[in-house]
């Protein structure tokens, strides 16, 4: 697949044209970013272990019915997706209280939440993704009511999939952020990542964090972290 333009840039991946018009090449990074951007730094070997977390999930989602964007891992860092227009929200699913929700409700990291928690935030770094509710998404036209009715079932799948299948590595699911897109025939599929980058993920046993909380809040072995993840999940 010969690639072609940077189309986009982003915090932690580059995306190119492809010959296809209806395919485009992501290209995963080691730069690490936090707070909107005000913290950056480094991550050795991130890239390669988002790409290939992300597209271990991404097929195990496939099977279970979630449609994505995934087409085809090509290297280590680059896989090849589908072409889709971004809805600019970002899905986050919540099953046990930690970071934002934290802080808004004052509610120890580590509490349980009795039901799955959905929220919505549009996706606007200059605004800083401030939260929203299906009023202004359906006020704004990001998605029809339908649209995120889908949006929704396919978030609460993705959980339960997701949950269940980490469980059984010892790894807690305690949060995530997804994002979906839309192809030219107007399929509503599964977008962007699914990693250590967007997900919280505590050991069952010992509570040790093993995402980008170690990053974000300088506890060190951030590394490590992502390497053990790689490992519980890819067996390398
Ligand atoms: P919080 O709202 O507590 O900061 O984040 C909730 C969950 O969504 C966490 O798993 C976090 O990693 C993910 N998340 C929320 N917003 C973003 C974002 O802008 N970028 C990334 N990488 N993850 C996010």
């Amino acid at each position: 697949m010969e690639t072609r333009d940077l189309l986009y840039e982003g915090k932690a991946k580059k995306v190119f044209a492809t010959d296809d018009p209806q395919l485009v090449l992501v290209s995963y990074k080691d730069d690490a970013t936090a707070f909107n951007g005000e913290k950056k730094g480094t991550i050795l070997g991130k890239g390669a272990i988002n790409n290939r977390v992300t597209n271990h999930l991404m097929r195990l989602l496939e099977k279970q019915g979630v449609p994505t964007h995934y087409v085809r891992e090509l290297s280590p860092t680059d896989t090849l997706v589908r072409r889709v227009t971004i809805v600019p929200l970002e899905v986050i699913v919540r099953n046990v209280a930690a970071g934002s929700l934290s802080k808004r409700l004052g509610l120890a990291e580590g509490t349980p939440m009795k039901k799955t928690v959905l929220e919505f935030c549009y996706k606007d770094d200059a605004l800083g993704d401030p939260m929203v509710n299906e009023y202004h998404i359906a006020a704004m036209e990001w998605a029809t009511p339908a649209e995120l009715e889908t949006i929704c079932r396919y978030s609460l799948t993705v959980n339960r999939v997701l949950g269940e299948y980490l469980q059984d590595l010892n790894i807690q699911l305690i949060d995530f952020k997804l994002e979906f897109g839309k192809t030219d025939a107007g399929e509503l599929v599964l977008a962007d990542e699914i990693s250590p980058d967007t997900c919280r993920f505590w050991d069952t046993v010992t509570h040790e964090k093993l995402d980008k909380d170690r990053f974000r809040r300088d506890m060190g072995g951030v590394e490590d972290a992502y390497q053990e993840i790689m490992k519980r999940l890819l067996g390398e």
